[in-house]
């Protein structure tokens, strides 16, 4: 089992001291006397409940501490001599003297790279294991999910050799989370976002840090942006509620041929694809299931018998929620959009023997939409009494902006809104539409059923009902209760 080293700063030693206790959950709290601006090391140790590593970064190698490095020494020397459980030693510092003065013991020896993952990292690994040091700790800054390999092939070599390896920045996050699989002794976590760092709750109750192992099955969101996806939240807590052995990560994939080396490497068993990615990997499945070729783009993978199979969830999730109020046969559709959501809700749509027509501000793309699905295009806003069920796949009306609305609400006459757009997830145009006297229906709907489908597609298993919607309803309010904050 990996351990947990939970990472405080704070501007004074009485800071740091009461955020170390406030800690919960922790094996290990690393203190960052580098970060306060009164290093005391008897203060930081002093009343400790839990193990500790005392950390004093210079800002050559990442950290904030502004004194000489003899001074520096001084500190980490006195740490040592207080009985800290762990000194964290940076290898290029060269302090050989500190190392020896324990034959090793209590040294974690680090190597920070902001630059990538460096070229020589199993040398380097062994040069810094030569030292004696208890524990070696090696990060480096990722750009791609695939310069987290070379770490899982090092750490995969080195299993019983006390190493900390971390991948920084937002691909790192695997290297983080699947610590165990890593070879990782412990991992980091904490409030230093810069460097990829997520919250210990997070680690611990989004990802189940505490269950995980080198078996467990790995899933996750392909895309990019993708921090502010719920999927994560729904998927995992979906893997909760079934006692399944897996966790849901994402994936912030540079390119295709990023995403294909690292599923593969990694031994990913499935994932949910996303903007920018759903019509690249497309075209790089062993095989793709009939609607998601009539929609030209996949939303998800999965490994079959060594073989990459493609599917889409979306046109079956958009149907469920509308087909339970409306026939769709003979319908008259108004789809507003022509980018992927509209591909497959035109589809499903005219699969479905509805009279579909593509509303577009771009009406070369509107028409090309059409084609996909035999079905009319025609330019913004749809006429009045000219539709039954307005469509939105535009992102109009979506958090920050949530009081736009694609459709003036004069014009919004038929008898079924339905708005893809689920953040907020209450819209301006539902709200106009219920006005009006139409039914509306959200996108949270869709959103949830497209995630369980992939999960029963994956897993062959049903999560309770309401698990995935309550967990994406949760992530929603964290979402604006922290942008709320920012503000
Ligand atoms: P997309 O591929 O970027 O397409 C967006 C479409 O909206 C494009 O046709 C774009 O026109 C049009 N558009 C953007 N701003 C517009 C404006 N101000 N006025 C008129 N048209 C505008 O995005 P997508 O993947 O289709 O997603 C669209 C929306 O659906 C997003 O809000 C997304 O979150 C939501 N969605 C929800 C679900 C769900 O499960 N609920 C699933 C998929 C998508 P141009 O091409 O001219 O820019």
């Amino acid at each position: 089992m990996s351990k947990l080293c939970v990472t405080v700063t704070a501007d004074t030693t009485a800071d740091l001291r009461r955020k170390r206790d406030e800690v919960v959950g922790a094996d290990l709290v690393e203190l960052r006397l580098d970060t306060v601006r009164d290093p005391d090391v008897a203060g930081a140790l002093a009343g400790r409940t839990t193990p500790v590593v005392v950390t004093c970064r210079p800002p050559w190698e990442g950290g904030r501490f502004t004194g000489s490095e003899e001074e520096r020494k001084r500190i980490l020397a006195d740490a040592l001599a207080r009985g800290a459980e762990y000194v964290d030693v940076e290898w290029k510092a060269n302090f050989t003297d500190l190392l020896s003065s324990t034959g090793g013991r209590r040294i974690v020896l680090s190597s920070h790279d902001f630059r990538g993952v460096p070229a020589d990292l199993r040398e380097r690994a062994t040069a810094m294991r030569a030292t004696g040091a208890e524990v070696v700790k090696l990060a480096a800054k990722t750009s791609r999910l695939s310069d987290c390999l070379p770490l899982l092939e090092l750490g995969t070599k080195s299993k019983h050799d006390h190493t900390v390896l971390i991948g920084m920045g937002d691909c790192g996050l695997v290297t983080r989370v699947l610590a165990k699989k890593f070879g990782s002794l412990w991992t980091y976590a904490g409030d230093q976002h810069q460097i990829g760092q997520i919250a210990a709750s997070d680690l611990l109750d989004r990802y189940r840090f505490r269950t995980l192992s080198d078996d467990t099955d790995v899933y996750g969101l392909v895309g990019r942006p993708i921090g502010h996806s719920v999927s994560p939240s729904m998927h995992n807590a979906a893997f909760a509620a079934t006692h399944l052995d897996a966790v849901y990560l994402p994936f912030p994939a540079a390119d295709a041929d990023d995403v294909l080396t690292f599923v593969r490497a990694m031994g990913i068993k499935g994932a949910s694809i996303t903007i920018p990615f759903k019509v690249s990997l497309f075209d790089r499945m062993d095989e793709v299931y009939a609607v998601a070729r009539r929609i030209g783009a996949i939303n998800t993978m999965k490994l079959q018998n060594g073989r990459w199979i493609g599917g889409n969830t979306d046109a079956a999730a958009f149907l469920g929620p509308l087909r339970e109020r409306v026939d769709l046969r003979g319908a008259r559709v108004a789809v507003l959009g022509a980018g992927g959501a509209a591909r497959a809700v035109a589809v499903a749509l005219s699969s479905s023997d509805a009279q579909v027509t593509v509303y577009a501000r771009n009406a070369a793309k509107a028409r090309e939409v059409a084609m996909t699905a035999s079905a009319d295009a025609a330019a913004l806003p749809p006429a009045p009494n000219s539709w039954d069920v307005l469509v939105n796949c535009t992102p109009v009306g979506m958090y920050p902006k949530s009081n736009d609305t694609p459709l003036d609400a004069s014009l919004l006459t038929g008898q079924h809104v339905y708005d893809l757009v689920y953040n907020p997830t209450v819209t301006r145009l539902m709200r106009d539409a219920a006005n009006a006297g139409c039914q509306t229906i959200g996108g949270l709907e869709m959103l949830v059923a497209q995630a369980l489908e992939q999960f029963e597609w994956w897993t062959g298993t049903k999560p309770p009902a309401g698990v995935m919607r309550e967990a994406a309803l949760k992530r929603l309010a964290e979402f604006m209760r922290n942008e709320n904050h920012v503000v």
